[in-house]
């Protein structure tokens, strides 16, 4: 018999819980015996003590146990089940290619996607900007679409690891959310109750990302790598910059419409092709659905080329409620800004430097996100055509489009762009786009 004061006094005074504490105590967080101060000190002690990885990997196990883990068993779906997860960027809308990308590549991709969060975009906010697609379907239609599609990117039920959720509203309030630990067991949590054989999870580094440092971001991956594997799910780790826009756009309709003409080659940004292939790479090596890179690289073309990733994803958006039609006729259903005007820079020059987090609060600041939870979304506003760094901005060369509502919050979001933006005269020296990746082995 347990006390949830007695393990956080252990955990306080720098002893190595074991995972039938840890157990315990999450389960009292999930039937409510555990109180918000308690779960508020446990959550302290782990941000000064941090946890090893035995504990983390317990942790974790807990958390995802507190709820449904699904069990896909009984849907034969023929292939590897097969996800990535990320921590979230400024236009990353990889989520959404890569989907069908696997799916056409014979992987099944059962993905539960967030909303988003700060400066970030949400995968889910992106895809409701397409008329009729329903985010929340019964976990049947979830398993059919992903059976039928090979893909269907959904949200979050509540009876999944519901000891995470109070954990962070906890963590929310209490200036515990960044601690590596708690990081860890809070995204794998989530992401292993979805009955997964393989995750690559996408961990950001630069102006955008939610980690302040390369350091700190290699530190996460490491930590993942260890805990998922540990926790019995093979995983790889990508690291992926994030000191620009991904994408060529940032907001919801906006990342929509470039998904579909990546997927049918109408246009495809070279930075966003990179790490998508990076990382659906990883995903069919890991999946035993390709040998190695080289081999994994090749489908990934060939599907692409031959139309059947466009052809999943249509797939997904039918199955899930939206247009029969979309990928053909995405333009007449994607809603559309009042205001599409470009913006320039003041004077002309090479863009040296980005501040991604301020160009994603420029999302939000224009109803693209949300500042609290209730705020409704405006699809259709956001930037596209950005420019890249190592570009010269001119007269001919403008900073992006702005998809505004008005000419009032035109010109906010085009002060808050110009001010996010650096231009400089000297030559700008690239960063990677993918910066390492970190597997297992490489733990060891
Ligand atoms: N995202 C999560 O789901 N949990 C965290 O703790 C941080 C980011």
């Amino acid at each position: 018999m347990y006390l949830p004061q007695e393990i956080i006094r252990k955990k306080r005074d720098g002893q190595e819980l074991t995972a039938e504490e840890i157990n315990f105590f999450i389960q009292g967080v999930a039937n409510d015996s555990v109180s918000e101060g308690q779960i508020a000190a446990f959550a302290m002690t782990i941000f000064f003590n941090e946890m090893t990885m035995p504990e983390r990997i317990a942790l974790t196990c807990a958390m995802r146990d507190s709820g449904m883990v699904i069990d896909w068993s009984h849907m034969n779906f023929g292939g590897p089940i097969v996800d990535k997860h990320s921590t979230g960027g400024v236009g990353d809308v990889t989520s959404l290619m890569l989907g069908p990308m696997i799916a056409a590549c014979g992987g099944f991709v059962p993905m539960i996607s967030g909303r988003g969060l700060g400066h970030t975009g949400g995968t889910l906010d992106k895809l409701e900007s397409i008329p009729g697609y329903n985010i929340t379907p019964s976990n049947d239609v979830f398993g059919e679409v992903t059976k039928q599609a090979g893909v269907a990117i959904i949200g979050q039920t509540g009876d999944l690891a519901p000891a995470d959720k109070r954990v962070y509203a906890t963590r929310d309030i209490t200036a515990t959310v960044d601690n590596i630990s708690l990081i860890t067991a809070s995204i794998l949590s989530k992401k292993l109750a979805a009955g997964l054989e393989s995750l690559v999870m996408d961990v950001k580094v630069g102006s955008g990302a939610f980690m302040p440092t390369y350091e700190a971001s290699e530190e996460l991956a490491k930590s993942i790598v260890a805990v998922a594997n540990g926790a019995g799910t093979k995983t790889t780790a990508i690291l992926t910059d994030m000191n620009q826009v991904l994408a060529s756009s940032a907001g919801n309709a906006v990342e929509v419409r470039e998904a579909v003409q990546f997927l049918t080659g109408e246009y495809r940004n070279p930075r966003l092709y990179e790490v998508t292939m990076a990382l659906c790479s990883e995903m069919l090596v890991l999946a035993k659905l390709a040998e190695n890179t080289e081999q994994a690289e090749a489908k990934l073309n060939e599907v692409l080329d031959n139309g059947k990733a466009a052809e999943c994803f249509g797939k997904m958006v039918k199955g899930l409620g939206g247009p029969a039609d979309f990928v053909e006729h995405y333009d007449n259903y994607l809603e559309k800004a009042d205001i599409i005007k470009p913006v320039y820079a003041d004077n002309e020059g090479i863009v040296s430097a980005m501040d991604t987090r301020a160009i994603g609060m420029a999302v939000v600041g224009m109803g693209g996100g949300r500042r609290v939870a209730t705020d409704t979304i405006d699809y259709a506003v956001g930037f596209d055509q950005f420019i890249r760094l190592g570009e010269q901005a001119s007269a001919n060369k403008p900073l992006a489009v702005i998809h505004a509502r008005n000419e009032a919050q035109w010109q906010v979001a085009a002060n808050a762009l110009k001010a996010a933006i650096t231009i400089g005269e000297q030559a700008y020296i690239e960063t990677p786009c993918v910066y390492r990746q970190i597997r297992a082995e490489d733990l060891a």
